[in-house]
């Protein structure tokens, strides 16, 4: 059975989270699972017992591939107020040597 492009994917697709996402997360899950992606993020090997994301470029053009989760996240949020790891801690003249 085909099924033809009469699926409406303006509106999910607006999102980011739409079933190509979904798809495509499906397809790599059995890579990821057996330990054999690394995120795309920060190169490191993916737990494959952790929780992760597929993650997109910035400007949401196209797919990254897997992500761990918390680098997905920090992703996300750069746009936002909340930045975790970017406090600037300012080193005030404790150098006494
Ligand atoms: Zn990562």
């Amino acid at each position: 059975m085909l099924r033809g492009c009469t699926v409406a994917r303006a509106k999910t697709a607006d999102r980011g989270y739409g079933s190509a996402h979904q798809k495509l997360r499906e397809q790599w899950r059995p890579k990821v699972e057996a330990g054999l992606v690394d995120c795309a993020r920060c190169q490191q090997p993916i737990d494959p017992d952790g929780p992760w994301d597929l993650g997109h470029t910035d400007d949401r053009t196209g797919y990254t591939g897997p992500e761990c989760r918390h680098c997905n996240r920090a992703a996300g949020g750069r746009n936002g107020a909340a930045v975790t790891n970017g406090k600037r801690v300012e080193l005030r003249h404790s150098r006494r040597w």
